[in-house]
């Protein structure tokens, strides 16, 4: 057939050409990749009309499918009028749009927006700023950060640092700074009868500890608010957050949030801060930003860092410079897709969306290897009990067999749909992971 020959072909250029990411290349003499012609809503499609429902959003930055119609015409429009231009003193319309209405949007005063182009280097950015601020105000000594054990904060090496998955981490360790780890709120780590709320309070009280000791040495803490992604679904209790940003300005020590996987609506609210009621200092945007469409991320900051950068002296101010930074077709796809959340009130239908889904979970839910069933928003997961080694792969396959895009991580199964999954594609995913799990061990 002259499509599978063409499918073929593009399985074979890929493996010599393309160096693929989060891949151990040589499984992929045994694994087939995927080469996919399109994309429509919650569906990819391959050469040979075989199609994938997309559960993971394509690695978590889709959310109002593919080839969205409204994005795809804002896009178009945008490159009629500019592509792209130089940021450092020049500026264009969905620059400035956009910057408004995160800052709107944010929790707290956020006013002050910083750009790049992927999640990694907006943490890198949080970090160098934080620290910048300190210097010039006159606490130099103020150079570590913290992070959550099993945080994932990206893979550049200041990200990577930050960053506690052993798997991604340890081959370069002697690249990286040292950072410390506080005890992850997750609720799955709750003693016996101890409540998610009083065991997040506890956590906190450990951050507490650990900052009267370090707070003259330490800058900032950095937190992926309400759901630890990477790091396995880990959720927990709202308390962590409103308890650590108390802690933090007691100590004076930054909150960096992470909402880069969060954001846009993940956990039922924008943003996941919201839900704690707390703002950060520095507040992180990837993923979800540009719709799953264009590489973009920005920090967003307030006031009294900004002032702090604001002096005659050029080197006081932040320097960091990305050549595509504000990237007017990312900024414009953004904009599309904050025009989506306001029209069709997003936060409100997906609370709905989400409550049906995990109502529909039952099943799944009651299966006997499901352990630690949770849901936050638009996110669900659940650890696999008896899972082998190789669990994730196994899982994986069974389920691009059967049509379905889902990556577990380890043994943790999760769902990360884009927001325009319906209750059919919903049936599938559900009745599709049953099947999986009664036949991968
Ligand atoms: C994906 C992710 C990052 C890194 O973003 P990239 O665009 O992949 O560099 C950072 N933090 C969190 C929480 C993420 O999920």
């Amino acid at each position: 057939m002259k499509c599978s020959m063409r499918n073929q072909s593009l399985i074979d250029r890929s493996r010599a050409a393309v160096w693929h990411p989060c891949t151990q290349m040589k499984q992929h003499e045994r694994l087939p990749i995927i080469p996919i012609s399109h994309g429509q809503g919650v569906w990819l499609y391959d050469f040979e009309g075989k199609r994938y429902l997309d559960a993971i959003s394509s690695w978590w930055v889709n959310l109002f499918g593919h080839a969205n119609p409204r994005i795809n015409a804002a896009l178009r429009a945008q490159l009629e009028q500019l592509e792209h231009v130089i940021l450092a003193g020049f500026t264009h319309a969905p620059v400035i749009e956009l910057s408004e209405r995160l800052s709107q949007l944010a929790p707290g005063n956020l006013g002050h927006c910083f750009y790049a182009s992927d999640g990694a280097s907006a943490i890198e950015i949080a970090l160098k700023m934080s620290f910048h601020f300190w210097r010039n105000s006159g606490q130099s000594q103020k150079t570590e950060f913290i992070s959550l054990v099993n945080a994932y904060h990206g893979e550049t090496l200041g990200a990577l640092s930050v960053t506690d998955v052993a798997l991604f981490k340890d081959t370069y360790a002697p690249l990286l700074r040292q950072s410390h780890q506080v005890p992850s709120p997750d609720w799955r780590l709750a003693a016996p009868g101890e409540s998610a709320e009083d065991y997040a309070l506890r956590c906190a009280e450990l951050l507490a500890q650990y900052l009267e000791q370090h707070h003259a040495t330490t800058a900032a803490l950095i937190v992926e608010p309400l759901v630890q992604c990477a790091g396995g679904m880990a959720m927990h209790h709202p308390a962590y957050l409103r308890r650590a940003r108390e802690i933090c300005d007691q100590f004076q020590v930054h909150l960096i949030a992470d909402e880069i996987a969060v954001g846009f609506g993940r956990t039922g609210t924008l943003f996941a801060c919201e839900q704690a009621d707390i703002a950060p200092d520095f507040l992180c945007l990837s993923k979800g930003l540009t719709g799953g469409y264009l590489p973009l991320s920005a920090v967003l900051t307030h006031d009294r860092i900004y002032q702090a950068f604001y002096h005659d002296e050029t080197a006081r101010g932040f320097l960091h410079s990305h050549s595509y930074t504000g990237n007017p077709l990312a900024c414009r796809a953004a904009l599309a897709t904050l025009d989506i959340f306001e029209q069709d009130q997003v936060i409100a239908a997906n609370r709905s969306k989400a409550a049906r889904f995990t109502a529909m979970m039952q099943p799944l839910r009651e299966h006997p290897r499901v352990r630690h069933f949770r849901q936050t928003g638009m996110i669900w997961a659940f650890d696999v009990a008896d899972a082998a080694a190789d669990f994730s792969q196994h899982f994986y396959q069974a389920a691009l067999q059967r049509g379905l895009l889902l990556r577990p991580i380890g043994s943790t199964v999760y769902f990360m749909p884009p927001y325009v999954l319906d209750e059919e594609n919903m049936a599938e995913l559900i009745q599709g992971s049953l099947v999986c799990l009664d036949a991968c061990r």
